[in-house]
């Protein structure tokens, strides 16, 4: 079968779900047996979203392959089960600098450089990227709002693919909204009409609207946009606002999003499987609350999008417990020895996130110390279990000027220091220890418990590591390390056995956690502040 290409535009305002649109799609695709890829396009300059601060753009999601990318692809994952790669998180930095080193290698033969045709190549490449592959459909989403000067080479290079391939194996879809106006009580379609007026003036004819609307969308509503924005009525999807993202495949399978793609494309609309889907569903909506309340304590409490997949994986934790999940972000700058049990006392669970830098780090330390003293469930990831060792090596061990020498090169006991292979970086992006390891399980271990495997494979997203000249004393003191690389050098998991919950990994699980498959590590932290035991 010829790839299929789907596009997605966003329209009128950002945060309309286009990233959770194209999941759902992709989702609902697969449900009908079709191979499918979701793809992102982000119109800024870095190379990768590896070097913005998660207050700008939300987490970095990071692949198995290793790529930073946008926190979309931490919902496509979750949403279609499939793993993707470096070639599903394209900016224009990255484009920009892919022409700019081929020019610096003189493959342009002496041509002028310019916008179009190098730089729309370059984007056309990564989109027919998977066409020598058994993907059947590549869903790509350009990230930002038709108008904004950065997408116009993204939405050029889009307009060509439809041109050059054949009319049944291009769709574009835009997301819009309809705003709620309410003294005359009534959806407005204006800024959509103004919004797909912009986007045809690029050439780009919509085939599909997908409305987001606080409500429904009335018959005349959709009949006056098909007139307005040229689109079928049938193509005219209602979007509404739901609580629960993972409800959106379903309704959008209502809406009949999926068999319009599947006219269109000409590809047979086979009865999808979304059983599972909506036993998934129903389980969400009827979950008992167990009372399970839990603190993330981190430095970027402002935007709860820098700790989305931890958040997710939590609600898969529950999922798989039958449980509502009560989550709170707590500011780790907040926490000191005097106010934290007036902070954390009413949480029975406590995680410490990934982070850098040395704001908060001692809110977070103490944080650590609450937990493990009141043997309150404890999960660290990353530099949550950096924290770990620290405040172990501080207040059992006793031991004197204790810290990362990433946050204090000259301490005196670094136990937690540069990896080797860092020693030698010194460029910023892309360079850290990156994406899936596998890390060995000790025998009659928590992790062993929790993982049930000898070996396991989790992504990471780091520079520093557990110093080994502490190992033994902290073994002996009672901080165990159950986890390494398969060679023994690198410590991945730590746990207190003595404590009823406390672990940490060097890894981040909540980048391979689904909603029907939870990371094992979000499951059992769940289940331990639920069991009474
Ligand atoms: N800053 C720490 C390191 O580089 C932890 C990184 C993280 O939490 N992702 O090792």
């Amino acid at each position: 079968m010829h790839t299929k290409y789907v596009f997605i535009t966003g329209g009128v305002v950002s945060g309309l779900g286009k990233g959770i649109t194209a999941a759902s799609l992709g989702r609902l695709l697969k449900n009908r047996g079709y191979k499918v890829t979701i793809q992102k396009f982000d119109p800024y300059i870095n190379v990768d979203p590896g070097t913005v601060n998660p207050h700008e753009h939300g987490e970095v999601f990071v692949t198995d392959d290793g790529a930073e990318t946008d926190l979309d692809l931490g919902h496509y994952e979750r949403f279609i089960d499939e793993n993707l790669s470096k070639n599903s998180s394209i900016t224009t930095g990255r484009i920009y600098s892919e022409v700019i080193e081929k020019e610096r290698r003189g493959d342009y033969l002496g041509k002028t450089v310019q916008v179009i045709p190098h730089i729309t190549n370059q984007i056309k490449e990564k989109i027919h990227k998977f066409d020598e592959t058994d993907i059947d459909v590549v869903i790509t989403e350009i990230g930002g709002t038709v108008g904004d000067i950065e997408s116009l080479p993204f939405l050029e290079a889009i307009r060509q693919v439809g041109i050059e391939e054949n009319d049944e194996d291009v769709i574009y879809i835009h997301v819009t909204l309809l705003p709620y106006i309410s003294g005359s009580n009534e959806l407005k379609s204006k800024p959509t009409q103004h919004s797909v007026k912009e986007l045809q003036s690029l050439g780009i004819k919509p085939d599909i609207l997908v409305c987001r609307a606080d409500g429904p969308i009335a018959d005349s509503m959709k009949e006056k946009m098909a007139l307005f924005c040229n689109v079928k009525k049938q193509n005219i999807i209602e979007n509404k606002t739901i609580t629960n993202l993972y409800e959106a495949p379903l309704m959008l399978e209502r809406e009949g999003l999926a068999r319009v793609v599947c006219e269109k494309f000409h590809l047979e609309n086979i009865e999808p499987k979304n059983e599972e889907w909506e036993k998934l569903i129903d389980r969400i909506k009827n979950l008992e609350d167990k009372n399970v309340n839990i603190a993330i304590v981190g430095k970027y409490v402002e935007l709860e999008d820098s700790y989305l997949s931890v958040i997710e994986s939590l609600k898969h934790g529950g999922f798989a417990n039958n449980t509502k999940v009560h989550i709170e972000l707590v500011d780790c700058e907040k926490v000191t020895k005097d106010t934290a049990k007036e902070i954390l006392g009413k949480y029975n669970g406590i995680l410490v996130p990934g982070g850098f830098g040395n704001r908060g780090i001692e809110g977070k330390i103490e944080t650590v110390r609450y937990a493990r003293e009141n043997d309150i469930p404890f999960l660290g990831i990353c530099l949550g279990m950096q924290m770990a060792v620290i405040e172990f090596a501080r207040n059992v061990l006793k031991l004197e000027d204790v810290n990362s020498a990433e946050l204090d090169e000259n301490c005196k006991n670094p136990v937690i220091h540069i990896m080797e292979t860092q020693k030698s970086v010194s460029k910023k992006g892309g360079t850290m220890r990156l994406g899936a390891y596998p890390c060995k399980i000790k025998e009659n271990t928590l992790a062993h418990k929790i993982y049930k495997t000898d070996l396991i494979s989790e992504r990471h997203r780091h520079r520093y590591e557990y110093n080994n000249s502490y190992k033994e004393i902290l073994e002996k003191n009672g901080l165990i390390c159950s986890g390494t690389s398969p060679d023994g050098t690198l410590v991945e998991i730590v746990e207190i056995p003595s404590k009823k919950f406390f672990i940490a990994g060097q890894f981040h699980p909540e980048f391979k956690s689904r909603p029907d498959r939870p990371a094992p590590l979000f499951a059992e932290f769940v289940k331990s502040i639920i069991s009474k035991d």
